[in-house]
């Protein structure tokens, strides 16, 4: 491990393992910061490469034959992207998308395949934000139908939060707009609602969050189950210490 890389933040998977299996993955890894838009997996393409962030988060879309795109998921620092690069060229998975951006540490598919089959604790964890990105997956497709846009929208900020490790969101309105399946004026309306009552504020390209508290008052019960089922996974992002949360305290 570099000096450099010592300081960065931690991913939840990395720092998840006994020490000789983290230390053998840092010394076949590379630390790298991809720009916003980048996209680090194609659904048509096979990659050769797996992402693990220490920081910022990358978007899963998936893209209907006639180009329309809908956000599908999210990864941040408690998990990891390109898995399929594991199985052979061929395998269906959305397109990975940087969102916000940060550092990641990449392995590639040679490296931590090879790793998985003599060391059965990075199988475990992997395994575990897998379940664990299934059940979140499961439950948005409850929440697409059953909860108020308002509701879904403090819900995926919130997961951002965790996901990012942080306060400040770059983010337009265009892309929650294609997370939340709704139109961009629609919301504008509820952004600026929840920045009226002091719960955000509003930047060009970015959205900055005020408080937690808020955030929760207004979130579907989506946020805790997903929140819930990866603490008892051990999967779950640490919480950013800067934010304040009446849950917390
Ligand atoms: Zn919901």
């Amino acid at each position: 491990m570099s000096d450099a890389s010592r300081n960065l933040p931690t991913n939840r998977i990395l720092a998840s393992l006994p020490p000789e299996d983290s230390a053998h993955l840092a010394s076949v890894s590379r630390i790298e910061r991809p720009a916003q838009g980048r996209i680090l997996n194609r659904s048509s393409e096979s990659g050769t490469d797996i992402w693990f962030p220490l920081q910022g988060a990358i978007a899963l879309t998936t893209t209907d034959a006639s180009g329309r795109a809908v956000q599908t998921g999210m990864v941040g620092c408690e998990g990891c992207v390109g898995l399929q690069a594991l199985f052979g060229p061929g395998i269906p998975s959305p397109d990975a998308v940087v969102q916000i951006e940060g550092a990641m540490s990449v392995i590639s598919a040679n490296h931590l395949r090879a790793a998985m089959d003599v060391r059965p604790p990075i199988q475990v964890a992997l395994t575990k934000f897998l379940y664990g990105l299934s059940a979140e997956s499961l439950q948005t497709i409850a929440c697409n139908r059953l909860h108020s846009m308002l509701s879904r929208c403090c819900r995926w900020l919130l997961t951002m939060q965790d996901k990012a490790k942080s306060d400040d969101l770059r983010l337009t309105q265009e892309d929650l707009a294609t997370l939340l399946g709704g139109g961009r004026p629609r919301v504008n309306v509820i952004l600026a609602a929840l920045e009226k009552n002091g719960i955000l504020r509003r930047y060009r390209g970015r959205i900055h969050l005020l408080t937690r508290a808020g955030l929760e008052q207004h979130s579907c019960e989506c946020y805790r189950r997903v929140r819930d089922a990866s603490e008892l996974l051990d999967i779950a992002p640490s919480r950013n210490p800067t934010v304040t949360s009446v849950t917390d305290s």
